[in-house]
């Protein structure tokens, strides 16, 4: 049944009920009675992330928390049964994918990040990440790789779980826990040295302790592993390789063996060219990284999150005006962007969010557009491109038959303009209405 841009129709719960007693009554066995229940976007626009066009005038038939088909919408025919939403001529994109956010951060303008891991209890921080994950839906970002609680233990994890179990309302979170840096190579740092602080990310040394570490936080609930493979020593100084060789090949190998992969935070040409041959999988913000650098990562399928919002957000937090791009640190950021779109290298959508504000993730998207990409790029990088990283690319990230049903309804082609991406109508979770407005 047709109704109005944007109006829902759903049947009442006693029509439900109704038919679920009916289904069991009649197959004599106990049935997931919502599982032929289904949910119809009628009248839409499909972007095809693999081939960058947009299908137009479709309907997306979903059941339970997944898409069964994406036809033309002509051809369909629902039952009397079905929930309709009526979306003519908006815009469909499958649920969008940050690979580095920060639930247990928020923006610096707020409290400093040594404020944050120094004063604020884990508690408060992960009461703080609720509602962040919440606005994070609410941008049409359904998922997450969540790069380091900060200091904030295994409560990503936590996070994770209580999304899973329907507790609170959040993204698909794959979790790194602590991360791991080296003795002296991450903050809280500048204090005398007979403080003892906690440190924001996980301290090990040498690869048996490397490896000891890595088996603790798998055992913790890890889904992938997080090093920093370079960073400053004091506070104003330039980043330095901080792990040998051997300590990355031990990490990398240890993660593998469980099955993990392993993200290193790199921004210096050493530390990338050693966390490539030790076989991470993605490099995080990359800022200074060379053109043999970047190419040393294409040839090993090694994927860029340029973290360009964060860049920005820092930028704005130490004086930039907005708008303007002259900060050394944002100059040296586009630099690097255009080196990697020159070089080949796969770019992947991570924001470095917390940073910033949460929800503002598109931020990211924007950035990569204004520094080079092209609208539908910054999409795929977002879409197609994230998923092949989480190793989930037969469900997530497409609006296709068999995909999850993580879907954002928006008013026109983000295709056109990335900054349309902003607002979405409606955010669907593996089939589920999460957020919605009246266009
Ligand atoms: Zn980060």
């Amino acid at each position: 049944m047709r109704l109005a841009d944007g109006d829902i129709f759903e049947r009442d719960d006693m029509t439900r009920v109704r038919i679920a007693a009916m289904t069991i009554f009649l197959s004599g066995a106990v049935v997931d009675t919502c599982a032929a229940e289904q949910l119809i976007l009628r009248g839409v626009n499909v972007f095809d992330v693999t081939s960058g066009e947009l299908l137009v005038d479709r309907a997306i038939v979903i059941e339970g928390d997944r898409i069964v088909s994406v036809s033309p919408d002509a051809k369909l025919k629902s039952q009397v049964d079905d929930t309709v939403l009526n979306f003519t001529g908006r815009t469909v994109i499958p649920g969008l994918i940050d690979l580095h956010s920060h639930l247990l951060l928020h923006p610096y303008d707020e409290a400093s990040w040594n404020d944050q891991v120094l004063k604020e209890s884990i508690g408060l921080r992960t009461l703080r990440a609720v509602p962040a994950m919440k606005k994070t839906l609410e941008a049409g970002f359904t998922t997450l790789r969540d790069l380091g609680t900060e200091g904030a233990g295994y409560a990503d994890v936590a996070l994770r779980d209580a999304v899973r179990a329907g507790i609170v309302e959040g993204p698909r979170i794959f979790a790194v826990t602590r991360a791991i840096v080296a003795t002296g190579c991450y903050g809280p740092s500048g204090f005398d040295p007979r403080w003892s602080l906690p440190k924001g990310g996980q301290v090990a040394d040498g690869p048996t302790e490397v490896r000891r570490v890595v088996r603790e936080q798998i055992a913790a609930g890890a889904d992938w592993i997080k090093v920093y493979a370079d960073y400053r020593r004091k506070l104003g100084d330039a980043s330095t390789p901080t792990f040998s060789q051997e300590e990355l090949v031990a990490i990398v190998d240890e993660a593998k063996s469980a099955g993990l992969s392993v993200a290193a935070h790199a921004g210096t040409s050493e530390a990338i060219r050693r966390a490539v041959l030790a076989g991470v999988s993605t490099i995080e913000h990359g800022t200074n990284a060379s053109s043999e650098v970047l190419s040393l990562m294409q040839e090993h399928n090694v994927v860029l999150c340029p973290t360009l919002a964060a860049a920005e957000a820092m930028a704005t937090y130490r004086g930039l005006i907005p708008g303007e791009a002259d900060h050394p640190r944002l100059v040296a950021v586009r630099a690097m962007f255009k080196r990697a779109l020159d070089s080949g290298v796969t770019i992947a959508c991570g924001s470095d969010v917390g940073v910033f504000s949460h929800g503002d993730n598109a931020r990211e998207l924007e950035l990569m557009v204004k520094f080079g990409m092209t609208p539908k790029q910054a999409l795929q990088s977002a879409t197609t491109t994230a998923p092949q990283v989480l190793g989930r690319r037969e469900e997530l990230g497409q609006v296709a038959t068999g995909f999850l049903a993580d879907l954002v309804v928006l008013e026109s082609d983000p295709s056109k303009n990335i900054t349309r991406i902003r607002n979405p109508i409606l955010v669907m979770k593996g089939g589920r209405i999460v957020h919605r407005r009246t266009p």
